[in-house]
């Protein structure tokens, strides 16, 4: 079986298309699992909650999709992100806020736990270091723990004497899931904070148990001038050309 992981695609509609796209060309996957924030930031949330829906229906919740419901509150988002959830509020319909509401904080697959955050948090925690990466391996009981919400493509792992490391996520050959723990991140679909400005996400193969990064282009000036049409903070639309 293959399988696409994707997190982050915030309402870009352009970058999710061409995810989609990408999958195809690869020879299409068995499964599509989403690791939440489908809305907030960008231009087109219905959209990209009708593509998504078409794609899987294997989705974790994030925290823009909660509170772009008002399951959760903005008083931790920034001020360009909570206005981006304002605007993306006032877009939804009564069944893109019931898909949204119903998403589950947490999925398990086989040999893997889907979060967006963190197991330990799984809406909030961002895990970047090797610190919170090491607490969090005791809160998911599967080999492998799926995340996205830091828009970062990033690997740890974690041995039997109870290091934590970061390993290398390859885009060629893949990397192959053996006896180590694994908490992976795709990086994001819709806006990559990596410093590439490419759509990221991954394909596992669970054959040959190989797990690959993919980066693909996207039209990121059409994504900007829907967000200056809609009137989307300024911020928000230049970050995409950098990725960060
Ligand atoms: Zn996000």
């Amino acid at each position: 079986m293959r399988y696409a992981i994707i997190a982050d695609i915030h309402a870009n509609l352009d970058a999710l298309n061409a995810v989609r796209e990408d999958i195809e060309r690869q020879g299409g996957v068995d499964e599509v699992w989403c690791l939440g924030d489908v809305v907030g930031y960008g231009p087109e949330p219905r959209e990209c909650i009708s593509l998504l829906r078409q794609m899987t229906d294997i989705c974790v919740a994030g925290n823009h999709d909660w509170a772009a419901t008002e399951k959760l509150g903005t008083a931790d988002f920034n001020p360009d992100a909570a206005a981006a959830i304002r605007w993306t509020a006032q877009q939804l319909d009564p069944k893109d806020i019931e898909y949204l509401n119903n998403l589950p904080l947490v999925i398990e697959r086989g040999d893997f736990t889907l979060v967006h955050g963190s197991p330990r948090e799984p809406v909030w925690e961002y895990i970047l270091s090797t610190d919170s990466a090491k607490e969090n391996f005791s809160c998911f009981k599967s080999a492998y723990c799926l995340v996205g919400h830091s828009h970062r493509p990033m690997v740890f792992s974690y041995s039997k004497t109870g290091d934590c490391s970061v390993i290398l996520f390859p885009t060629d050959s893949g990397l192959v899931l053996g006896k180590s723990r694994l908490i992976i991140n795709p990086g994001g679909v819709g806006q990559p904070r990596d410093g590439d400005p490419r759509a990221s996400y991954a394909i596992y193969d669970s054959e040959s148990r190989q797990i690959r990064l993919c980066r693909v282009p996207y039209d990121i000036s059409a994504t900007q001038a829907k967000m200056t049409a809609q009137g989307l903070p300024s911020r928000l639309m230049a970050r995409l050309s950098y990725g960060m």
